[in-house]
């Protein structure tokens, strides 16, 4: 698979967003790690996800159109995207400006490249786990489901820096700028040295004159976030998606956390799931089983045509080939089970009772018509 997003997902560099969510809907079904075979299905799948993420942002799709992919990919990686926009400098005090070269170039210097030379790389910020309920008819088609989690985002009013721009900063008093302070007890044991972070400065080494109104000095708020997951079709209940990027905010400026969708699928009235395949219950009367018949049988795509054999048996079991689930791998489906119910009428008219006590006779069957009437024609067939 080649790294360039349009090729990711196969479409031309000129395809509609909704061109791009379809290609997506197809690839994101063909390798969802949860399901797929393929020894690379995560890695290619986080790549699927990644170029639809980007393709289907207007503002993102122009940046990538305008710097190609290797440009993007390192610009991104170290939080170009609030840089771009404009939102904030996200190398504020850094010296980001006036390095020339581009912006490659700049996040080579800051940052050493990534390679592991130079600084270690910030900490990734907390995934966080919702869960999703869906029903079966939509674990069958695959959907795309919104829905809401509340989560930790990064600031707006202070671009999460816990203050505003311009307040006044002085070194920490209590630690010296260290951001830790080292107490020393003594102890019946002997010295016990112990480094703990500056309460005073939260670990910073910098104290500001004003905290952010907005989220009181944490860089955070709680946000309920209105999403988008693309559920691919076959998923089982208790299954997980994982939204990369979308968990919490890293402390150290590093890369979000990723959103883990703990699937619920919702039990359904007619069918029962057992993996891929299906069940459903037929109930069909005594002549039905005795001659035969052509019926219908309701299946997750649509009314099926089932023809119910000559002498069927109550609880025999038929197949339907290929009427269950999709496999989520996308190798067909699974089988829909269809299970026959002989019903035993309750009340009988005048007519259908002397037809079947003259069933009875003719089959040798001596019927005494009292209570347990039918208790005896039940045994009977
Ligand atoms: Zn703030
Ligand atoms: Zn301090």
């Amino acid at each position: 698979m080649s790294e360039d997003f349009y090729d990711v997902l196969g479409v031309s560099s000129d395809a509609s967003t909704e061109e791009i969510k379809q290609a997506y809907r197809e690839k994101a079904t063909e390798y969802h790690p949860d399901v797929s075979d393929d020894p690379n299905a995560e890695e290619k799948f986080k790549k699927i996800q990644k170029a639809k993420q980007v393709l289907t942002d207007e503002e993102k799709r122009q940046a990538y159109d305008r710097m190609g992919h290797d440009r993007y990919e390192q610009a991104e990686k170290h939080g170009f995207d609030a840089g771009e926009s404009g939102a904030g400098d996200p190398f504020g005090g850094m010296g980001g400006g006036g390095m020339g070269g581009g912006l490659g170039d700049i996040f080579e210097q800051v940052f050493g490249g990534g390679g592991g030379r130079g600084r270690r790389r910030p900490r990734k910020g907390r995934d966080l786990r919702t869960e999703l309920e869906i029903d079966l008819e939509e674990a069958y088609e695959g959907v795309e489901k919104q829905f809401s989690v509340e989560r930790p985002e990064e600031c707006d009013n202070c671009g999460g820096a816990g203050h505003p721009p311009d307040a006044d900063a002085r070194t920490c008093p209590e630690c010296q700028g260290r951001g830790q302070v080292t107490q020393v007890q003594q102890t019946p044991l002997g010295r016990v040295q112990q480094t703990t972070p500056c309460r005073r400065c939260e670990g910073e080494g910098t104290l500001y004159s004003e905290r952010c109104s907005e989220c009181r000095g944490e860089g955070y708020v709680r946000n309920e976030a209105t999403l988008t997951v693309e559920v691919p079709a076959g998923i089982q209940d208790g299954q997980t998606l994982r939204m990369e990027g979308e968990g919490a905010p890293s402390p150290e400026g590093g890369r979000h956390g990723d959103l883990l969708i703990d699937i619920a699928v919702r039990e359904h009235e007619e069918f029962e799931r057992e993996g891929d395949d299906l069940r459903y219950r037929l109930p069909i009367s005594f002549p039905q089983a005795t001659f035969g018949d052509t019926v219908e049988v309701p299946t997750l795509d649509g009314a099926a045509e089932f023809e119910i054999p000559k002498g069927t048996q109550s609880g025999e079991t038929f197949r339907l080939e290929g009427k269950g689930m999709p496999r989520l791998r996308g190798r067909g489906s699974g089988d829909l089970y269809v299970q026959v119910q002989v019903v035993t009428p309750e009340s009988l008219n005048e007519e259908q009772r002397e037809a079947l006590e003259a069933f009875a006779e003719a089959g040798g069957d001596e019927i005494e018509v009292t209570e347990g009437f039918f208790e005896k024609i039940k045994r009977a067939f």
